[in-house]
């Protein structure tokens, strides 16, 4: 039997087209037996999301976007390790830091660099254009 696929119509008009579960022409998610677990589902979903947001702001926590955020993050997690007691562990887990630190630093002292070069070939650029509008007539 092929899978047509979930004939739920989304309120776009179009067909879910998920995956249909075995035996059915609708998908998981839109399977009227399963409308109950379907609600504890999503509002499971409601409540991680709101926790994840909420410690995100106790952390002062940004994303892994940018190396700012990464090395927030690595920060956060050294000084909590540092209130942990002495351990082989924690000890690891500090060098292990350290050195994702220095890689961060590493790889952001690059991007500066790159940026700066990239600006002044932009501005050789810019340079040759202003010539090659106005060329020198004196020869
Ligand atoms: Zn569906």
């Amino acid at each position: 039997m092929v899978n047509r696929g979930c004939s739920f119509e989304m309120p776009d008009g179009l067909l879910c087209q998920a995956p249909a579960m075995r035996g059915k022409t609708v998908c998981y998610w839109h399977d009227p037996e399963r409308a109950e677990d379907v609600a504890d589902a999503r509002r499971l979903g409601g409540l991680h999301r709101r926790k994840a947001a909420s410690v995100a702001t106790i952390y002062d926590f940004a994303g892994l976007r940018s190396i700012e955020g990464a090395q927030r993050l690595l920060e956060t997690a050294a000084l909590e390790t540092f209130a942990l007691e002495n351990s082989v562990p924690r000890n690891r887990t500090l060098i292990s830091a350290a050195a994702g630190a220095a890689k961060l630093i590493e790889v952001g002292d690059h991007e500066e660099r790159i940026r700066a070069l990239e600006a002044l070939g932009q501005a050789r650029i810019d340079s040759a254009k202003d010539t090659a509008t106005f060329p020198d007539t004196g020869s």
